[in-house]
């Protein structure tokens, strides 16, 4: 992939389920003119989905066609599921000079950083586990075995995090929103405005290490 000459930049959000992702990236499209990658996928919508909104939804063969036409930046498999970022879109609006947002999970993350190492990778991190394991209860949406599912898949990803470029931790909204903010706008001017959110900041090392003992 062609590296855009003007600054505009990929961002990868990634964060286990019930870590309000979803919620924060609302909250940062208020202020952004960025763009945000509707993902293509094999799994069945939702009743919130609406297709070419939430996501492009399609066949295994459909996705695998594209998969053959090497039509998508990354892509990865997630709970027996195809994911895949579609790369026209990308490139398109990197080259018109906007930022691209792109909400995926971890290895898709690292091939995207590997293919675009300017790519900027933000981890989003729930509180505690056991404070993950809470909110999935409380949403109710999933049976037992699948919230087990999902805290062990996200305990996986969270010992992962240390190797993205910033980690924020979602305690409070309000304060994470903000935080994100400030990482997005240090990625813009290129300063070191929000080094203490940097993964390898001693204090993240930290914070990471005290959401995974908290299990
Ligand atoms: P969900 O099924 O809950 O919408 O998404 C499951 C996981 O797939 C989430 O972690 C989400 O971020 C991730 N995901 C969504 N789109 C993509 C994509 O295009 N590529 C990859 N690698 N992961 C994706």
């Amino acid at each position: 992939m062609t590296v855009s000459e003007n600054n505009a930049k990929i961002i990868v959000v990634s964060a286990p389920s019930g870590c309000g992702k979803g919620t924060i990236l609302h909250e940062v499209f208020k202020n952004t003119d960025a763009f945000y990658s509707v993902s293509c996928t094999t799994r069945e919508p939702r009743d919130e989905d609406k297709d070419g909104e939430t996501y492009h939804f399609m066949d295994r063969a459909g996705f695998e066609k594209i998969i053959a036409e090497d039509g998508f930046l990354e892509y990865a498999e997630y709970a027996d599921n195809y994911y895949g970022t579609p790369r026209a879109q990308t490139e398109q609006n990197l080259a018109a000079g906007r930022d691209v947002i792109l909400e995926i999970e971890t290895k898709g993350a690292f091939q995207v950083k590997e293919k675009v190492p300017e790519a900027v990778l933000i981890f989003i991190l729930p509180p505690s586990v056991k404070e993950l394991d809470r909110r999935l209860h409380k949403r109710g949406t999933e049976k037992e075995d699948v919230i087990a599912k999902r805290i062990a898949e996200a305990v996986g990803e969270i010992e992962k995090s240390y190797k993205y470029d910033y980690v924020i931790m979602n305690d409070a909204l309000e304060d994470a929103v903000a935080d994100f903010e400030t990482v997005l706008k240090a990625v813009k001017l290129g300063d070191s405005s929000a080094d203490r959110f940097r993964a390898d900041s001693e204090y993240s090392k930290k914070m990471i290490k005290e959401v995974l003992d908290n299990a």
